[in-house]
């Protein structure tokens, strides 16, 4: 799971009709995201992919990093398998 840097103001999860889907509340400046990847989608070819065990472009879900892992904003692992 990789965690992004600290949402700038200008970053476009940061909108009113945007929510985190683990806590239905929306994105703010300086929070740290990471995605949850759902699965290969409605594409066939990832479906496929999928189905062979290979790697896929996946259909994934941008979630606060706290949401994701219980670690506050600036704790964690840079990088978590
Ligand atoms: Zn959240």
């Amino acid at each position: 799971m990789r965690k992004f840097n600290p949402l700038k103001a200008d970053h476009p999860l940061i909108q009113d009709n945007i929510i985190c889907q683990a806590c239905s509340k929306p994105f703010k400046e300086g929070e740290s995201t990471t995605l949850v990847p759902l699965g290969p989608g409605a594409d066939l070819e990832a479906q496929e992919q999928a189905r062979k065990g290979r790697a896929y472009n996946a259909v994934a879900l941008p979630v606060h990093w706290a949401c994701a892992t219980g670690y506050q904003n600036c704790e964690g692992l840079d990088e978590m398998e």
